[in-house]
């Protein structure tokens, strides 16, 4: 680890990767969901995932976020390790205190926003930092209006999630993840339960993350959000990378025939 990078919340180096992944498998019953992943996300890195429906997207970032445990392999998230194979073969798994404090530097956007239905707008927003991070709630509160700002929905914390549109839903559900100053951003097709009109003003913010530097792990099938905002793209196809590299390269010229053949249902 580096004596100059700067130090983090985390108390890891700025320069050590956020996301180390090596090696990673992980099956359900017969079926094998992850074949072996080896993934690095640097700071400031937005990476883009793209794959057919089954490759094992959710999966591996679901085994990031610790709510999956995997079967071999590690990972690390801020340089923290989670789970590990001894020489032996044998598996073992952090307390689930480390767990707990790993995931929460961890901010997840799902497809189906899974905002708290019988909470406000505002509560929503300061139910983590207060709960769980033990955040004084006045100052939560103001952290969470300054987010909503952000997110482009100021004025809107007394609202219920049902008398929101989806995509204003789905902001929500961003500024929530922000609200716990995570070190990373992990969406799961944020926009795909979206009204295609919606689509865009979610994917806006999104931008403006990936622009103001936040690290992010996005799975979309938004070819355009891949081509315009991410620094690397991964091809995931029947649980293994294919492919990985700058869009240019993947999007603009790739190399593998699964890649291209996944390619051409978007032209
Ligand atoms: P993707 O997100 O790329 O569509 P997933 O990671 O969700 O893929 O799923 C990959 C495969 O694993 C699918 O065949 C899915 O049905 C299966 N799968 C995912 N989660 C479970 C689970 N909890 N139990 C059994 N099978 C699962
Ligand atoms: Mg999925």
């Amino acid at each position: 680890m580096s004596q100059t990078g700067t130090t983090t919340r985390a108390g890891t180096t700025a320069d050590h990767p956020v996301v180390c992944a090596r090696g990673v498998r992980k099956s359900f019953g017969d079926l094998q969901v992850l074949k072996g992943i080896d993934l690095d996300v640097r700071r400031g890195e937005v990476v883009v995932v793209l794959g057919p429906s089954g490759s094992g997207k959710s999966t591996l970032l679901r085994c990031i976020n610790h709510l999956e445990v995997m079967d071999a392999g590690w990972i690390t998230v801020d340089g923290v390790q989670i789970g590990y194979e001894s020489r032996g073969g044998r598996l073992f798994h952090a307390r689930d205190s480390v767990i707990a404090r790993q995931r929460q530097r961890v901010g997840m956007v799902f497809q189906q926003f899974n905002l708290f239905g019988h909470m406000t707008v505002l509560e929503n927003l300061i139910e983590a930092p207060v709960g769980l991070h033990g955040v004084p709630r006045d100052e939560a509160v103001r952290r969470a209006r300054r987010l909503l700002a952000q997110v482009g929905l100021e004025g809107r914390e007394d609202s219920y999630p049902r008398q929101l549109s989806g995509g204003q839903q789905q902001r929500v559900a961003i500024a929530r993840a922000l609200a716990i100053e995570p070190d990373l951003l992990l969406f799961d097709e944020p926009t795909s339960a979206l009204d295609p009109e919606l689509v865009g003003e979610v994917l806006g913010t999104m931008r403006e993350l990936a622009a103001a530097g936040y690290t992010m792990v996005v799975v979309t099938h938004e070819i355009s959000f891949a081509r315009e905002a991410a620094d690397t793209v991964v091809f995931m196809d029947d649980g293994v990378i294919v492919e990985q590299g700058p869009p240019e390269d993947v999007l603009g010229n790739p190399q593998e025939e699964r890649t291209k053949a996944f390619l051409q249902r978007f032209l």
